[in-house]
């Protein structure tokens, strides 16, 4: 019978598997000749003690038992080309698995995608890093594989399903991704490698005859009766379809104003708002890992700070450790931080979003846009922003300390921000009662993080785009809007996710209840 193994070793152990071996037969009572194969299960790194440790689960085979190894294959999609056809808007993490569900239950997914293809975008990502160019289309946040191809690719959710997760995990190893996602407690894929996985996943859709169309931004729906139609393009042609996933992601403003002005239900949504922070990484190694040299068998650290300050929490946000900060605006005339690192994560710096929480009331000054509001406040801090930092994708930036100091910084070091910052006191950027809290929130990570709170950090601002500011209401069991008949709100966008894992899930749940609405499921 195969043994079960689960204990703490050193990083050095974790990373040889002859070491693992050694360790495994002097736990389980046997010699390592009589190892046939270790198989690691789970693997996690444990940084509260002084040396670092990892925690490591697995089942050992022993020779003469029977060992298959665990092959990761992707479901038998089958032909649906001539099969009902599903609009899926949005060719993100939610619209690509929705896509990908769609086919596995018999239906055609069209999906309509505004930005260009994975290698298309990045002449647009150079645009914005070099020039300062924003293309509306083609972006950080738009295109093919939507906000997360170009991302850390952080692939851990606060969703407890853990069977849901494990489906998405085995299909990103389906298309391409390291196994090693299915085992790591915190796993990422990183930038260079999530454009490759997209794209198969984008060529899995066509070559089960469904379709993507890239550079195809939608602009109106069409709905009768209450009942969805179909949707119109920019260029005036209309696709009919009487089922529509929507799954436009966080950024898309106008998505949100045409809803809105078609009277199609939508509410104002909290989400939170700050700074993105970078510290070198070695500083971060240290504190985390209480040493002077990470070594070559830890990874870089990650950390996770959270604090209440005056009744609102204050928390790290996609912490990206060896990655750069990138400029993440969707439209001329405002700047956006967010972060990416390469699977390595073998950039010198660490970065994270610092956010404050936002509540309903704080939208008030904005209530003329109705369930506008939240994207009103963060659009006029953006468009401030970028005001104040010289009207370029140069962004504002500030030493932390200073920050909390109210001291304008005498000099800003460079930073991975490409775009270049431009020193600014940071309450300028914020309303007073963000920036104050702010100020005392990163004095107190500085208490319980020692080393933290120090001027070789630079802010920089803002990080506003944690979720979406709107939710799009659906029916809780049907997954329909409230009042369309046929449109399924999906994703991040819609307020159902939050992260690739999430998204993704949303993607598939939606699919399943257009499927369940067809009686085909
Ligand atoms: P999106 O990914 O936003 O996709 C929406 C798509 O819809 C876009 O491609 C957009 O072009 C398209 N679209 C919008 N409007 C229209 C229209 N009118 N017509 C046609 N198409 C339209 N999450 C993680 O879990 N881990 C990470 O490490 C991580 N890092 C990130 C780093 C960066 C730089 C960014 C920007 C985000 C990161 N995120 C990360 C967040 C993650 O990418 C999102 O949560 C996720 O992509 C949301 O998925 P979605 O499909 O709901 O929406």
């Amino acid at each position: 019978m195969p043994k079960e193994f689960q204990f703490q070793v050193s990083p050095q152990v974790a990373a040889s598997e002859d070491l693992l071996a050694q360790q495994v037969a002097k736990f389980c009572k046997i010699t390592p000749e009589e190892i046939l194969k270790v198989v690691v299960l789970k693997r996690s790194f444990d940084a509260r003690q002084k040396a670092v440790k990892v925690n490591v689960k697995g089942i050992v085979y022993l020779i003469g038992e029977d060992y298959i190894p665990a092959k990761i294959e992707l479901p038998d999609y089958p032909n649906v080309a001539n099969r009902q056809e599903v609009i899926v808007v949005g060719a993100g993490p939610a619209g690509l698995f929705a896509a990908l569900q769609l086919i596995e239950l018999g239906l055609k997914p069209i999906v309509l995608e505004r930005g260009k293809e994975v290698r298309g975008r990045r002449r647009d990502l150079k645009a914005i890093n070099v020039d300062g160019i924003v293309n509306e289309d083609s972006n950080y946040c738009f295109g093919e594989g939507g906000a997360g191809t170009y991302s850390d690719g952080k692939l851990y959710t606060r969703s407890k399903k853990r069977g849901d997760i494990d489906r998405i995990l085995e299909l990103f190893v389906g298309f391409g991704a390291t196994p090693d996602i299915m085992v790591d407690a915190h796993p990422h894929i990183g930038t260079n490698k999530l454009p490759k996985i997209i794209q198969d996943i984008r060529e899995q859709i066509i070559a089960c005859g469904g379709e993507v169309l890239f550079e195809t931004r939608v602009t109106d729906f069409v709905v009768k009766n209450s009942e969805m139609q179909g949707v119109v393009l920019q260029n005036g042609n209309i696709i009919s379809a009487n089922k529509v996933i929507l799954a436009t992601g966080h950024s898309a403003r106008d998505i949100f104003e045409l809803l809105h002005k078609k009277n199609i239900y939508i509410e104002a949504k909290p989400f939170a708002l700050g700074v993105r922070a970078e510290h070198p990484q070695e500083l971060i190694d240290r504190i985390q890992y209480s040493c002077d040299y990470r070594g070559e068998f830890l990874p870089p650290a990650p950390y996770s700070v959270v604090k209440q300050v005056n009744g609102r929490g204050m928390y790290s946000f996609c912490m990206c450790p060896g990655g750069v900060i990138a400029p993440c605006a969707t439209s001329p005339g405002e700047v956006v931080t967010n972060g990416w690192s390469p699977s390595k994560r073998d950039q010198p710096t660490a970065n994270s979003g610092i956010v404050v929480e936002l509540k309903l009331e704080d939208f008030k000054p904005y209530q003329k846009f109705g369930p506008l509001a939240g994207m009103e406040f963060q659009k006029a801090i953006e468009q401030k922003a970028w005001h104040l930092a010289g009207e370029t994708q140069k962004v504002p930036a500030q030493r932390m300390v200073d920050f909390t100091q109210n001291k304008i910084s005498q000099n800003i070091p460079k930073t991975s921000y490409v775009p270049g910052t431009t020193s600014i006191e940071m309450g300028e950027v914020f309303p007073g009662f963000l920036s104050q809290i702010m100020r005392q929130g990163f004095v107190e990570f500085g208490k319980s993080m020692k080393g933290y709170m120090t001027n070789e950090a630079i802010l920089h601002a803002p990080e506003s785009r944690t979720s979406s500011p709107v939710r799009i209401p659906r029916d809780s069991f049907s997954l329909e809007h409230l009042q369309i008949k046929g449109l399924y709100p999906c994703g991040e966008g819609a307020g159902y996710a939050g992260g690739i894992i999430s998204a993704a899930i949303d993607g598939e749940k939606c699919a399943l209840k257009v499927a369940e609405s067809l009686n085909l499921k």
